[in-house]
């Protein structure tokens, strides 16, 4: 496995003889490729990615489904390498009824090589239960600066809030679930560069969120933007949001349910979590946090400027393309 820090490549007993570390930068190593199905270089790409390079503020969250998406592909592949090897054993299993013979033995091989995806397929979908632990022991680590603790947040959300609110407009505002959503896109300055303030379904940031809610009600004309988990509390979310007199509720404003929702499942497919509900069928749930930060700027941007949710939006792949979503 190669180090981060120097390129040089360490064997499984290098590694064991030099406790973990690179042997020769000393720099420690947090995966074993065979344990954890991603070496530490994959983890190190999937960090330029999330952070854009260093330029973007992302979460745990964002690295873990980054580092998901990595493992989805290697599940996919042995499910194409299954589908080939069973075609094979078939074919070989007719020619060993047949001629028999060799086809036999052959036949018996390619039986037992089918193992070989079947087990590796089941290894990775452990790997993807245990990415947050694998998270935590990365960023011990290795720190990033851009990675958003509750500190970081609480310091760029304060300059937010310190802003003069003269200053802001107030023709549209985008109104997330979540507060850590809200720390993301104003620790990125999404606000700043979609003219777009950004507040929280709970009342957040605590304080300047009645003022500019005050604000926004004031102006007939204001576009409302919500953004949430595929989830029940995303469903009450966005109700809430629409039928709440202290929100929205009870006037007319245009109101856009960016997402997300059931009919946009081709924005999530692969990356969302099952459940069983009060009337114990298995439903699914996918959270915001699994788009990759430059995407989620690029996305939510797009849509908001053209005002309609995630699933109809037209000029991502131009908004995304840029480097940090910001085109
Ligand atoms: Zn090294």
């Amino acid at each position: 496995m190669k180090c981060i820090d120097c390129g040089k490549d360490s064997s499984k007993k290098d590694r064991a003889v030099s406790g973990g570390r690179c042997n020769s930068c000393y720099h420690a190593f947090v995966t074993d490729p065979l344990e954890d199905g991603l070496t530490d270089i994959a983890i190190k790409s999937a960090v330029d990615t999330v952070s854009s390079n260093g330029t973007l503020y992302f979460s745990k969250d964002n690295l873990r489904y980054q580092l998901q998406r990595k493992l989805n592909k290697k599940i996919k592949l042995c499910s194409i390498a299954l589908v080939v090897l069973v075609v094979i054993f078939i074919v070989l299993l007719v020619f060993a009824f047949i001629a028999r013979g060799a086809f036999v033995v052959l036949t018996l091989v390619s039986a037992a090589t089918l193992l070989v995806p079947l087990v590796a397929k089941a290894r990775f979908k452990t790997n993807i239960s245990k990415l947050p632990a694998l998270v935590d022991k990365w960023l011990v680590v290795n720190p990033h600066e851009k990675l958003l603790t509750a500190e970081k947040s609480q310091a760029n959300t304060d300059g937010v809030s310190t802003a003069n609110l003269d200053d802001i407009s107030f023709d549209r505002v985008l109104i997330c679930e979540r507060d850590e959503t809200v720390d993301f896109f104003l620790s990125n300055l999404f606000h700043f560069h979609y003219s777009c303030p950004v507040l929280g379904g709970s009342g957040y940031p605590k304080d300047i969120y009645e003022d500019m809610l005050r604000r926004l009600k004031q102006n007939p004309n204001v576009k409302v933007f919500l953004l949430h988990d595929h989830s029940p509390a995303g469903i009450a979310f966005a109700r809430r949001i629409k039928t709440d007199p202290k929100w929205f509720g009870g006037q007319r404003y245009t109101i856009v349910d960016l997402g997300l929702n059931g009919e946009q499942k081709k924005l999530f497919k692969d990356m969302t979590f099952r459940f069983v509900d009060r009337n114990k069928k298995v439903k699914e749930t996918a959270e915001v946090a699994l788009f990759a930060p430059a995407a989620l700027i690029g996305l939510c941007g797009a849509a908001i400027n053209e005002g309609v949710p995630f699933d109809l939006v037209t000029s991502v792949a131009a908004a995304a393309s840029g480097s940090n979503g910001y085109g």
